[in-house]
Order: structure tokens, then C-alpha cells, then sequence
């Protein structure tokens, strides 16, 4: 049997991973002339910057991601700093008067009032779990104080790239059980790229092939079925294509889709697909601004959701003494016209933030579109299935279900795994 993987993101990686050593001849094909998609590294004066990830996996050694790497026997390391997320709350954002709250204590902020219903709804959610509302209208209901809704406008922000508004309360109340299952966040050793790295080699290993700076055109159909790929006008035949760009690109790819009604269905649902947006602002600091490996949530800034330092654990991700920080904040869908200004009011954050800390902005990036933070965005993934058999979809545009960023990949590629090995 023979697989078709369409592009080296994470997701086609860990398909091709597992597929080479499930017997079946692969062939990766990606249009750029390197791999990982939005998940690997480049250098900026010793500093490992990234196409995209902010060098963490939500779920450390023991999410689903890790769980596969271990299955498909890549070699990473991944390590986890325990009790290491904080919300910054600031009582003076001009003034800098702030106090670091543990993540788990969120709550010790709240009125006292609030810290019972707090109490009873930790419990209460985990058997009843909400439904039909955003996560922010469920906040509002019940625990009406802004500081509880700016926290949740941070964790989304963070996480999802999405504010609480736009996050549906259900996938919201799975990512805390995926939190409560598998635990918080852990760096690879090496960053991003040893991930897409190891993955690659495991590929290779396994009697793949990965060919960069080869973009697929059209995904071939006959019968309602996928029977290759053409790329440069030369038909490449394969028993199942996998595609890592999403439903929408991979529905711009099959010329030939049939135009029965599952597929009109099929459309209308691709159509609803909205890429989540964002911007990463990267400092090169010659001292710790965070001090630890984890996350610093910043429910007071006005842009920036949350930020890392992930030299913490691997200190080889920036030069000797230095530390290598990420901020991240989400762009609401309306502003991504404006994302020079959403840039410099994240900077004008970091300087409220961190006031008299010496550091230097190496690089601000912006992600929407044909290259997002999310190409579906959280709670509204439709599955990794296609009306056409044997044309499967992978990566952020498949998430499967609580699954936050790569967990949600890794999740999506397990269940194609699933269908396909059985
Ligand atoms: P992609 O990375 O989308 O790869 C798809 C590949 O397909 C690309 O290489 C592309 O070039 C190729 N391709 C496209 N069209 C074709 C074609 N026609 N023919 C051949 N090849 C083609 N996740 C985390 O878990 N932790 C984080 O800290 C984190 N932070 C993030 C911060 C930012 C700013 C961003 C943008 C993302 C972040 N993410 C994070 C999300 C994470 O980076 C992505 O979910 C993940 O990398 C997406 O992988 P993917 O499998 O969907 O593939």
C-alpha cells in the first residue's frame, strides 16, 4: 500500500512517521525548501527562532503528542518545570505594581463570594459539563468580575489565539480536562525543530521520502476516490492521500470533486472554517524576565495574552547568558488590517511589563490566513475525514476534540491513524 502525505508540517510528519512503520511506502511532498511547516527553527544571532510554536508543548512529557513521538519511536526529549505558570496581575499597569499568582490559584484573587461558587463549579463542571455558549458568556453568568474574564481572555489568547468570546464554553471545558489528564506544559530539548527533526529521520529510516521544494497541484479523483497527486504536470499514483493544509486548501486541490450532495454538505461546512490569527514578539534579554520554564499569563495587558522563556530548560535555544523570550496575543479577525498597531501595542505591554529589564525585540511576526496560528480554530474542526475515500486531513485544520494546538494535532493524527490502520 502506498500513502501520499501532502506537506512536512507536524502533522504530515507524524502521519509519515506512523504509517512508514505500519508497512506502507510513503512519500511526503513539500512545497518549501525546508521541513516542519510551523514547527521548526531558524537562526537569528544564536537565538532559535521558529516559524510558528513558541518552542512548547501544552502537554509536556505526558500529552498526546509526546505519547506519539514515543509510538512512532522518534527521539526527543521533553522536559517539564512543575508549578511554573502564573498570572501577572497588575494592580497599576502604568505603575508596574503587580503580584505573581500560581495558575492554580487563580482564584485566590476573587471575591470571597466568588471563591465558593468557584469552588462548587469545580466540582459541578467536571460531571455537568456547559454547553451551546462561549466560554466568555459562561464566565459572565457565573463569576461576573472582570478580572475572572480578563484571565479567560488570557488562557484562550494564549492557547487558542482566540479571544473567550470566540472560544465554544464545551471545547473550553475539554482542554481543562485534557489539563486535569495529561498536565501542563514542557519544552523539547532543541525546540521545535528537534521534533520535526526526529520525525523526519523516522521516516527515512522507515524507507520514506521527503521532497522539498515540491508543490502539489491537484489531488487526483476518479470515482470519488483519491488516487494521487499531480505535481509539475507528472501524475504521482498512491492508494490513500494524507493532507497537512487544512479542508479548505485541500478542497481547492481536487479539481475533480464530485458534486453529489455530501460534497455540497461538505462545502458549506468548509466555508464556516476560520483560521485563528495572532503575533509573536521575540526579545533577546541579557537577564531572566520570567525566571522559570513554564508560562507568565498576562490577563492586564491590553494585547499580550501570555509569555515564555523557555531558556529556562534549554538554554542552547539562545547564546551563552542570554535567554531567548516569546510573547504571544491574539488578533481578533477585524484587526488583522491593522496588525502594525496590534505589534506596537503589544511592545508598548512588554514595557509595562518588564519596566527597566534589559533586553532587546528581535524579531515580531505576524500569523493569519494561508499561514495562522490555527487553520481551523479551536471547538470548530470538522473531522479528518473528506466525502472522498481515501483523502484524509491532518494537522490544526483536524484537531481532534480538547485538544490544545499540537496535542490537537497529534490527537487529529491518532484518530486518522485509527480509520486508516484500524
Ligand atoms: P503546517 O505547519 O501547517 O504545515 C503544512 C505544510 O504544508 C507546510 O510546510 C506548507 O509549506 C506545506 N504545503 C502547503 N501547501 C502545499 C502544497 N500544495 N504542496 C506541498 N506542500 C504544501 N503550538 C503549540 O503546541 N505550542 C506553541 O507554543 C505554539 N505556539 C504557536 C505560536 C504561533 C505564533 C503560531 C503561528 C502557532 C503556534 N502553535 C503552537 C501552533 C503550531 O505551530 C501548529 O499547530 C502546528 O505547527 C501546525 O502543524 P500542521 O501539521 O498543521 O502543519
Amino acid at each position: 500500500m502506498k500513502a501520499i502525505v501532502i506537506g512536512s508540517g507536524l502533522g504530515g510528519l507524524l502521519s509519515a512517521a506512523k504509517l512508514s512503520g505500519s508497512g506502507y511506502e510513503v512519500e511526503v511532498f513539500e512545497r518549501l525548501a525546508m521541513i516542519g511547516g510551523r514547527f521548526t527553527n531558524f537562526n537569528i544571532n544564536g537565538y532559535q527562532l521558529t516559524t510558528g510554536a513558541l518552542h512548547m508543548l501544552p502537554h509536556g512529557p505526558t500529552g498526546p503528542l509526546a505519547q506519539l513521538i514515543k509510538e512512532v519511536n522518534a527521539k526527543v526529549i521533553i522536559e517539564r518545570q512543575d508549578d511554573t505558570a502564573f498570572m501577572r496581575i497588575h494592580e497599576d499597569l502604568e505603575k508596574g505594581i503587580y503580584k505573581d499568582v500560581p495558575f492554580g490559584k487563580f482564584g485566590s484573587t476573587f471575591s470571597a463570594w466568588n471563591r465558593i461558587k468557584l469552588a462548587l463549579l469545580l466540582i459541578s463542571t467536571r460531571k455537568w459539563s456547559p454547553k451551546n455558549c462561549s466560554f466568555e458568556e459562561w464566565i459572565t453568568k457565573n463569576l461576573n468580575m472582570p478580572i475572572a474574564q480578563q484571565m479567560a481572555d488570557s488562557f484562550c489568547g494564549w492557547a487558542l489565539s482566540l479571544k473567550a468570546a470566540d472560544t465554544p464554553v464545551e471545547e473550553a471545558f475539554e482542554i481543562f480536562e485534557n489539563l486535569y489528564r495529561h498536565g501542563g506544559p514542557g519544552v523539547p530539548i532543541g525546540g521545535c525543530k528537534a521534533v520535526t527533526d526526529a520525525l523526519a529521520d523516522v521516516v527515512r529510516k522507515n524507507g520514506g521520502s521527503i521532497e522539498t521544494k515540491t508543490e502539489v497541484t491537484e489531488i487526483l479523483v476518479e470515482n470519488r476516490k483519491a488516487v494521487g497527486v499531480l505535481i509539475d504536470g507528472q501524475k504521482h499514483m498512491a492508494d490513500i492521500v494524507i493532507s497537512n493544509i487544512g479542508h479548505p486548501f485541500t478542497n481547492d486541490l481536487c479539481k475533480d470533486a464530485p458534486t453529489t450532495p455530501q460534497y455540497k454538505q461538505y462545502l458549506d461546512k468548509i466555508r464556516t472554517i476560520k483560521p485563528s490569527a495572532g503575533v509573536k514578539i521575540c526579545l533577546a534579554a541579557n537577564e531572566p524576565l520570567i525566571g522559570h520554564g513554564g508560562v507568565l499569563f498576562t490577563p492586564s495587558a491590553k494585547r499580550v495574552n501570555g509569555i515564555n522563556e523557555v531558556t529556562n530548560i534549554d538554554p542552547k535555544l539562545a547564546p551563552p547568558g542570554k535567554h531567548l523570550v516569546m510573547a504571544h496575543q491574539t488578533v481578533q479577525w477585524d484587526r488583522i488590517p491593522f496588525l502594525e498597531e496590534e505589534i506596537d501595542l503589544g511592545i508598548a505591554d512588554l514595557e509595562r511589563i518588564f519596566p527597566n529589564k534589559d533586553y532587546e525585540i528581535l524579531l515580531a511576526q505576524s500569523y493569519y490566513d494561508g499561514w495562522p496560528v490555527n487553520r481551523s480554530s479551536s471547538g470548530t474542526d470538522i473531522g479528518n475525514t473528506t466525502p472522498i475515500e481515501g483523502l484524509y486531513v491532518v494537522g490544526d485544520g483536524a484537531k481532534g476534540k480538547g485538544g490544545i494546538e499540537v496535542e490537537g494535532v497529534a490527537l487529529g493524527v491518532k484518530n486518522t491513524m485509527n480509520i486508516i490502520l484500524g
